[in-house]
């Protein structure tokens, strides 16, 4: 018999009925033993996530506004009071949310207080199932750069094979200080993936509200193809680009393991869902291409040097300034005599792109140094575009009749994908253009 994992979302976590709806799912599959649960997330449109609701709750006790944060945290105490109602069960929630009220006003942080949507909703699903829970902070364990430390997994085997059947939290676990930190937004997934490492699960199902990964974004195109199955890294690219079914490091405690990851629709159970494996099974007459997945908000900074390329130390010097700063960078295209560096916009404020454009002069002594701001990058990802002659002719192609300028063009050497950079008011229109090539 094998054994799964299933990860529920917020959207799947959000009221006492949708709550009821996925324990249902657990029950109808004895293989489905360990649950890791996400805090209540948006029941329509406006609504506001419980963990929004924490860390406004974090902001107003740290800016030393009790008034607001006891406003705050009675609309969280509301939500999960409704949850409990909706369930028709005591589940002592109540004390739940004295507690955490308590630990947050006599300083907890922040984390910690983010973490208990998850922390409490955990608690409602073990109540509903019968079964134990056991908590995140037992065995996911961060390291001081705050990555995950790999001895998480072998403690939570420990941990869990006390338990046939187990309800963890996702998004958090252990500081290296001994308090709860927690991942970044979106970090559920990661937790289910570590979960299901742990208990070598043969399958990791991720419950949410769409019904697998589609090819790019439904907001911007009309119904576009549901993928029966993509490849970790091929996820990866796009989860990255800003494709947000999973968060994109949740592939890496199952890729190892050769875990398989199943995108599951809690609204409609009955659909196969978008199957993420080590290596795609794929016909001549599939797609070519798997999505397609743009980005907005970068800047490209371009330094220009005869002679560049003889130049020993030149990209190195470039990069220890950025380094300097903790910038990272996504993408460097490189001709001859230019380079180019793609910095996201968020580490570029408050004159810090100013700073950077000295230092490099200072530095390298360009010829020639400019900016390309408002930049957005839109990847057109897929193994098939490997082996298929003409790919990127006809990417381009579609991009230009489209009427649409490319700035920057980078293909990773793995061939898996193309990025194009094109100015942030054309990206939708440039992934439209895309999809149509390749999809219709
Ligand atoms: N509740 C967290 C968030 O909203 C983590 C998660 O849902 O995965 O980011």
């Amino acid at each position: 018999m094998g054994l799964k994992v299933c990860k529920f979302g917020g959207t799947s976590m959000a009221s006492g009925h949708i709550i009821l709806s996925a324990a249902s799912i657990i029950e109808s599959d004895a293989e489905r033993r360990y649950v890791v649960v996400s805090a209540p997330g948006k029941r329509f449109s406006g609504d506001i996530k419980v963990t929004d609701l924490l860390y406004k709750c974090s902001d107003e006790f740290e800016a030393g506004d009790i008034a607001a944060f006891k406003e705050t945290f009675e609309k969280i105490r509301v939500r999960f009071m409704n949850i409990e109602a909706e369930i028709g069960k005591d589940l002592n929630i109540k004390a739940g949310l004295d507690e955490a009220e308590n630990e947050i006003l006599s300083g907890a942080g922040r984390d910690y207080c983010a973490s208990r949507g998850e922390f409490l909703a955990a608690k409602i699903m073990a109540a509903v199932l019968g079964v134990p829970f056991v908590d995140a902070t037992e065995f996911v364990r961060f390291k001081a750069d705050g990555g995950l430390d790999e001895k998480t997994f072998e403690l939570g085997a420990e941990v869990l094979a006390k338990y046939p059947r187990a309800v963890i939290p996702g998004f958090y676990g252990l500081g290296v200080d001994g308090k709860v930190k927690t991942f970044s937004r979106g970090g559920g997934d990661i937790s289910g993936s570590i979960v299901a490492r742990s208990v070598m699960a043969s399958l990791y199902e991720n419950w949410t509200d769409v019904s697998g990964f589609y090819a790019c974004d439904p907001r911007i195109v009309n119904s576009p193809k549901c993928m029966p199955e993509i490849s970790y890294q091929e996820l990866r690219e796009l989860s990255y680009m800003g494709a947000n079914v999973l968060h994109s490091e949740s592939i890496f405690p199952v890729r190892s393991a050769g875990i398989p990851i199943r995108i599951c629709n809690t609204f409609r159970p009955e659909d196969a869902g978008t199957y993420i494996v080590k290596s795609a099974k794929r016909k001549v007459s599939d797609n070519i291409v798997t999505g397609i997945a743009g980005k907005k908000g970068f800047t490209a900074i371009t330094l220009e040097k005869s002679l560049m390329n003889a130049e020993v130390g030149f990209v190195g010097k470039v990069l220890s300034v950025i380094e300097k700063h903790g910038i990272s960078f996504e993408h460097l295209p490189s001709g001859i005599d230019s380079m180019s560096l793609v910095i996201d916009n968020e580490f570029l404020k408050d004159g810090i792109l100013q700073t950077l454009l000295e230092e490099f002069t200072a530095a390298v002594q360009p010829d020639r140094l400019y900016t390309h701001e408002n930049i957005a990058l839109v990847a057109t990802v897929g193994h098939g575009m490997t082996k298929n002659v003409g790919t990127s002719a006809r990417l381009f192609k579609a991009i230009s009749e489209a009427g649409i300028n490319v700035n920057m063009i980078d293909q990773g050497s793995s061939e898996l994908d193309i990025i194009v950079g094109v100015e942030n008011e054309d990206c939708a229109d440039c992934i439209r253009a895309i999809y149509k090539e390749f999809f219709n």
